[in-house]
C-alpha cells in the first residue's frame, strides 16, 4: 500500500490530521489500534477551545457541535465559600468556550472522513513504523491476520501518549521534561442534568472538585483523590456523598467512574526525520486547564499546513520548522495548566503557608482584571500566529 501521510493513531490528532490533508487534496491512510465503536464511545475530553471550535465549523465538521454544543461564556471559581465569576465574553472580546464530548467530534469526523472516502484502518495490529529517516518511512502493521506495509511520505505520530511512534525514536534523539503530581482526578459520568449552567473549579480544605457537563442532561464531576486510590472502594452513595461536601449537586444515574493520574509531559523535538508527533503522543498536560484535545488539535493544523506547503511548493522550510512553533504553544499551555492545577488542588505537604497563598491568589484572579483576563485568554485559547 502506498500514500502521502500515513497516520498511527485515530484520536483528535490523527482525525483533524487526516481531514485538513484531505481538504488540501493531501491523501492519507488512518491506522487504529481499536475498534471504530470503542473510539467513537470513549468517555475523555469535553471543553473545546473558540479556535478549536472555529476550526471545526470553517471546515465542515461542526454542524452537530453547532447544534448540540453548549456554548459557556464564563467559569465559576469556588473559594472559601463564595464562588466568582471569570467572564469570558467580556475579557476575551466575545470569546468562549463549547461543551461538546471527545468522542462527539470523533463520530463527526469519522464520518466525514469516510464519507469523501477517506481510509481509516480500524483494529489494526504490531504496528511500527520504520526508514524513519529516509524519503520514504514505513508502516508494518496487521490486518485482519495479513502483514502488510504502508508506504509513505510523511508519518504522523498521533498515536496517544501509549502509542509507538515516541518509543521508536531512537534513545538520545528526545529530551524528555516531565513532572508528576501527588493526586488524581475521580471522574463521573452521570445522567443528571448539570447542577450549575457554568463550570465550576472549587478549591476545598478536602481537595479540589470539578463541575462540569457534556450536554444538557449528562453531568461530569471530578473529585480530587490520591493516585493510588482503587476505585472499587469508591461506591456510588460515597461519591455523591463526598460531591455534596464540595458543591450542590444534583444526583443521578451512574454511568460511568475512574480515576485519571496527572502528569506534565513534553517530548522534544517533536520530529525525527519524516515522522512528526502530534497530540499526546509528544505532551501530556494535567486536565485542570482542559487543553489537552486543543493542544492535539492545534499541532496537526500546524503540521497539515506544513505539509500542504511542502506538496505545493517543494520547500520543507515549514516541516523543518513544525517542532519549534508547536513547541511555543505547549509551553504556554504547560504553563498554564500547571498554573491553574497548582492554584486548586490541594498538597499532601500542604503547609497552611500554601493555603493562604492559594486563596490569595485566587482573590487576586478574581478581583483584579488584569489577573481575570489572564485566566479567560489562555482558557478559551491563545490566539494563532
Ligand atoms: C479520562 C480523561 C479525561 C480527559 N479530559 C480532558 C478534558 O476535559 N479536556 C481536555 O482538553 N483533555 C482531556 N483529556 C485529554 C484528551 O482526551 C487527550 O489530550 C486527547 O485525546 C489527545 O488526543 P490524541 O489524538 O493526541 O491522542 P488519543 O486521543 O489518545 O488518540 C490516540 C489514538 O491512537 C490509538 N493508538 C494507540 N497506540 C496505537 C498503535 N500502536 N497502533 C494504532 N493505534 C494506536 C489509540 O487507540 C487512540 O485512538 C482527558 C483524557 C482522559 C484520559
Amino acid at each position: 500500500m502506498k500514500t502521502q501521510v500515513g497516520i498511527v493513531g485515530a484520536g483528535p490528532a490523527g482525525l483533524v490530521l487526516s481531514h485538513l490533508l484531505h481538504l488540501s487534496g493531501i491523501q492519507s491512510v488512518v491506522l487504529e489500534a481499536h475498534r471504530r465503536g470503542y473510539v467513537e464511545e470513549r468517555v475523555r475530553a469535553g471543553v473545546l477551545e473558540q479556535g478549536t471550535a472555529d476550526l471545526l465549523r470553517d471546515t465542515g465538521v461542526g454542524e452537530r457541535m453547532s447544534r448540540q454544543g453548549l456554548r459557556h461564556h464564563g467559569i465559576e471559581l469556588q473559594f472559601g465559600r463564595s464562588r466568582h465569576r471569570i467572564d469570558f465574553a467580556e475579557l476575551t472580546g466575545g470569546k468562549g468556550v463549547t461543551v461538546y464530548a471527545q468522542h462527539e467530534v470523533l463520530k463527526d469526523l469519522i464520518q466525514a472522513r469516510l464519507e469523501a472516502g477517506g481510509q481509516i484502518l480500524f483494529e489494526v495490529e504490531g504496528v511500527s513504523v520504520q526508514e524513519l529517516q529516509g524519503p520514504k518511512p514505513q508502516i508494518r502493521f496487521r490486518k485482519d491476520g495479513n502483514d502488510q506495509e504502508l508506504e509513505c511520505d510523511f508519518i504522523g505520530g498521533c498515536d496517544g501518549f501509549h502509542g509507538i511512534c515516541r518509543p521508536s525514536i531512537p534513545e538520545g534523539a528526545l529530551k524528555i521534561f516531565e513532572k508528576a503530581y501527588p493526586f488524581a482526578w475521580l471522574g463521573i459520568l452521570a445522567e443528571a442534568p448539570p447542577s450549575s449552567q457554568e463550570l465550576i473549579y472549587a478549591h476545598h480544605e478536602r481537595g479540589f472538585a470539578l463541575l462540569s457537563m457534556r450536554s444538557a442532561t449528562i453531568s461530569r464531576l471530578y473529585l480530587q483523590c490520591a493516585p493510588e486510590e482503587d476505585i472499587l472502594s469508591w461506591e456510588d452513595a460515597r461519591i455523591w456523598e463526598e460531591l455534596h461536601r464540595r458543591f450542590e449537586v444534583v444526583e443521578g444515574r451512574m454511568l460511568q467512574k475512574g480515576i485519571t493520574g496527572m502528569r506534565s509531559f513534553v517530548a522534544e523535538p517533536m520530529q525525527y526525520g519524516r515522522l512528526f508527533l502530534a497530540g499526546d503522543s509528544a505532551h501530556i498536560v494535567p486536565p485542570t486547564g482542559a487543553k489537552g484535545l486543543n493542544l492535539a488539535v492545534a499541532d496537526v493544523r500546524v503540521l497539515a499546513a506544513a505539509i500542504a506547503e511542502y506538496y505545493r511548493s517543494g520547500s520543507t522550510e515549514l516541516l523543518d520548522r513544525y517542532s519549534e512553533r508547536c513547541l511555543r504553544r505547549v509551553w504556554k499551555v504547560q504553563r498554564f495548566s500547571w498554573w491553574m492545577t497548582s492554584m486548586l488542588h490541594r498538597f499532601a505537604d500542604d503547609n497552611p503557608f500554601d493555603v493562604r497563598r492559594q486563596l490569595a491568589e485566587l482573590d487576586y484572579v478574581t478581583s483584579s482584571r488584569a489577573a481575570s483576563q489572564t485566566l479567560a485568554e489562555n482558557y478559551v485559547g491563545l490566539p494563532f500566529e
